[in-house]
């Protein structure tokens, strides 16, 4: 671990960031240990080799964190936030990651007014640097293991037009309501031995809960090897079959658990995201709705089991629960920005924002 993390990890306290994120030149040293942890790669080619420009002439005095690409072809210069989504940031980078650190260490997250209170900037960056979190925790890899597939419903309030049909929950047949639906997928834990890190999970905004979307969803988030778990929905049936193996509860039956076979982590991700709408965020539109679900589910994984207790359940019966902690905010950074490279947000005229990402941030 380079000198910068070691002390990056010790952070416990507000006192303890404000501190460590006092000086611009140590916040960019721990940024390159976090984003570079194999070392300083060129963001144009991948070369390994290149050299510090800092203090040379290079038309005027270059700064240091400059570098150049020493590849014959490329010649790229950089510095650590180039083709990340702190590219061209006029906010220094101790103010980066104070605000980082800041929304990694509430409980839910921060709202973008609140955030621009604590921070000291104004409404729009603020709501700007949350997308940045948002988009350098999207992840984009295959899960295996056990996976649960749920559905979830957020936004829009129920139609109330006395023409048309009650708006229910909506899964056969027409829309039936207002609410956006998103397709639910979580990793169950490999275990419940303390230090064991929570599954991932995600959120992705559907169309609907057609077949098509299903299987558009699980090809992209879970391998064929992976052992899934859902309801009896008939979509989910159908898409079980490409995996290892599929085992269905039938809700219909007032089944939700016959032993291991359950989607109650699901059913626990669906209410953190429901929380965490309603608490925190109040109101995501469904165009940005996949980016919230990153942060929701980034604060999911970033969890370790730390034993179990017993609970009491209704009718007497007892229930062995599993007991987690979070991974401090600041261990969590060096997650947040393994995979910056190649996110790039910029802002548009509107006053918007434009995600140019080589991963597939929106569902
Ligand atoms: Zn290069």
């Amino acid at each position: 671990m380079s000198a910068e993390l070691e002390l990056h990890s010790r952070i416990r306290t507000l006192a303890d960031a404000v501190a460590a994120f006092s000086d611009d030149d140590r916040c960019r040293r721990l940024l390159e240990a976090m984003v570079w942890p194999r070392g300083r790669l060129c963001p144009a080619c991948g070369c390994h080799r290149s050299i510090s420009l800092a203090g040379r002439d290079t038309g005027r005095r270059a700064r240091p964190g400059l570098y150049q690409c020493s590849d014959q072809d490329c010649r790229q210069q950089f510095t650590v936030t180039t083709r990340t989504p702190l590219h061209a940031t006029k906010l220094p980078l101790r103010t980066w990651l104070l605000a980082l650190w800041f929304i990694l260490q509430s409980d839910k997250g921060v709202s973008s007014i609140r955030l621009a209170e604590i921070i000291g900037v104004s409404q729009p960056t603020a709501w700007r640097m949350g997308h940045v979190l948002r988009l350098l925790v999207a992840r984009d890899h295959t899960l295996g293991g056990v996976i649960e597939i749920d559905e979830m419903y957020f936004g829009g309030a129920p139609r109330s037009d006395p023409d048309k049909p009650r708006a229910g929950r909506g899964r056969k047949g027409q829309p039936r309501t207002t609410k956006t639906p998103a397709m639910v997928v979580v990793q169950r834990p490999a275990g419940s031995e303390p230090g064991t890190p929570a599954g991932e999970a995600r959120a992705c905004v559907v169309a609907d809960l057609s077949l098509n979307e299903t299987e558009r969803v699980l090809e992209a988030s879970v391998t064929p090897q992976a052992h899934l778990m859902s309801d009896e929905w008939k979509a989910f049936v159908a898409a079980g079959t490409g995996f290892a193996r599929h085992d269905t509860v039938c809700h219909a039956r007032k089944e939700y658990a016959r032993g291991t076979v359950h989607a109650n982590a699901a059913e626990g991700f669906n209410n953190r995201v429901r929380q965490t709408i309603a608490g925190v965020f109040h109101h995501i539109s469904s165009q940005h709705a996949d980016l919230y679900f990153h942060e929701i589910g980034f604060r999911w994984s970033q969890r370790i089991a730390a034993g179990q207790k017993i609970r009491k359940a209704r009718k007497g019966r007892t229930i062995l629960q599993t007991l987690w902690d979070r991974v401090p905010p600041a261990r969590q950074l060096p997650a947040v920005f393994i995979m910056a490279v190649g996110r790039q947000i910029r802002r548009t005229k509107a006053g918007g924002i434009d995600v140019r990402s080589t991963v597939a941030v929106f569902g």
